[in-house]
């Protein structure tokens, strides 16, 4: 069976034992066959079911929460389709493709007609035509005639949003790639196992996070080198457990901000490092809002 846990915080090795037991299974279980295949006491095991079902109706009543707030928000203006390129490829561990399904979705649920393309060469055509570019592209290089070209389909208008290292470790070598995206990453310390929070900026006074409450993840938490232009809509605090960079003391690091680059809008979120965490309601409904303040 396929679930994802939204929250791993309360998971101790027994509970582990009783998910791993339901993941390797193809159907729900009963509190017998579960103390069968684990050895743990009944007790134990309904504890362990108790808790993921609380999970699982939170996760569902946030999904039913944002699938409503997306009807009551969209757009009036959005009967003519809007156009977004999607260009995905790259490392593979940041899984392009999962990552780049995952958008199409929300793209398409949002009435824009979507161009996936899986090579470099797409950012060297015509790219006034779209409204939006979206980049899913880990540690690429990219040519100076390609980053002129997005660069200057970005400055005349198109919008530009993106997350993780899709948009801001895409092209390592491509400074005018990261003036324009406003960040690069440069570590995430712990890995990909990192408990953090995501503090929601209410202070910013943004559609783009109205309503949304802080979050929990566990996942990569991104240390990006940040444009003190950026708009910072959520943050978070680095765990300081490890690493040179705790001597600094805590510090707060954008999750997700926007900014602009001439006329056109940039949105960025550090989540994304594969396609999972928009299982997770307010990352999912984050890049949502983010695609629709950028297109143009
Ligand atoms: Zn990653």
């Amino acid at each position: 069976m396929n679930f994802h846990m939204i929250c791993s915080t309360w998971v101790n090795a027994d509970d582990e034992k009783v998910l791993d037991v339901l993941r390797a299974s193809e159907h729900w279980l009963s509190v017998e066959e579960i103390a069968t295949k684990t050895g743990l006491s009944h007790a134990k095991i309904e504890r362990t079911l108790k808790l993921l079902k609380q999970q699982m109706d939170m996760h569902e009543s946030r999904k039913n929460f944002y699938n409503g707030a997306l009807h009551q928000t969209k757009r009036k203006a959005d009967t003519t389709m809007k156009k977004a390129l999607i260009v995905y490829g790259g490392w593979e561990g940041h899984d392009p493709k999962g990552v780049a399904d995952v958008f199409t979705e929300l793209l398409e649920a949002e009435n824009f007609e979507v161009t996936l393309s899986d090579t470099l060469d797409a950012f060297l055509g015509d790219l006034t035509q779209y409204n939006l570019i979206v980049p899913i592209w880990t540690m690429g290089e990219l040519s100076w005639e390609a980053e002129q070209n997005v660069c200057k389909a970005v400055a005349s208008g198109v919008g530009i949003a993106g997350c993780h290292g899709g948009m801001c470790d895409a092209f390592r070598t491509s400074t005018e790639w990261q003036f324009m995206t406003g960040s690069q990453w440069v570590a995430h310390p712990g890995g990909d196992t990192v408990t953090y929070k995501v503090y929601i900026k209410k202070s910013a006074a943004s559609d783009i996070i109205a309503d949304l409450e802080d979050f929990e993840v566990t996942s990569e938490q991104y240390y990006i080198h940040v444009d003190p232009a950026v708009n910072v809509l959520a943050t978070t605090r680095f765990v300081l457990n490890n690493g040179s960079h705790i001597s600094n003391g805590e510090v707060e690091v954008p999750v997700v901000y926007t900014k602009r680059w001439g006329k056109g809008k940039v949105f960025y979120n550090s989540l994304g490092h594969n396609h999972y965490i928009f299982d997770i309601p307010e990352a999912k409904e984050l890049m949502r809002r983010g695609f629709l303040y950028a297109a143009k």
